[in-house]
């Protein structure tokens, strides 16, 4: 864990419902989907309740939170279910005939 990962993933996580809203990068959608599925069935994520509402997930094993953790393009997996995004597909997909 280092802290370009973790700003990175927070501000990300952050911009994701707008990313949402422009339109979704089907292939980047791919990436957070598969990361998503992978680190909620991971034996390595650890689960803190701190009310019948509300509680906290991290990585047990880099202690990221997730799901910023999902967010930050750079950070591979610390236990080799996945890798690293190219930064290229971070960019949402531009709207034909879009004026923005
Ligand atoms: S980052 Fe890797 S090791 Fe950590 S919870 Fe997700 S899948 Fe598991």
């Amino acid at each position: 864990m280092n802290l370009s990962e973790i700003k990175e993933g927070w501000l990300r996580y952050l911009m994701s419902a707008w990313f949402k809203q422009r339109q979704p990068n089907p292939e980047l959608q791919k990436h957070l989907d598969h990361r998503f599925e992978t680190c909620t069935s991971c034996p390595h994520m650890v689960v803190k309740t701190y009310s019948s509402k509300r509680n906290w997930r991290t990585c047990g094993k880099c202690g990221c939170a997730f799901p910023a953790l999902m967010f930050a393009y750079g950070k591979k997996c610390p236990d080799g279910r996945w890798q690293e995004i190219d930064k290229d597909i971070w960019q949402p997909v531009k709207k034909e005939n879009s004026h923005m």
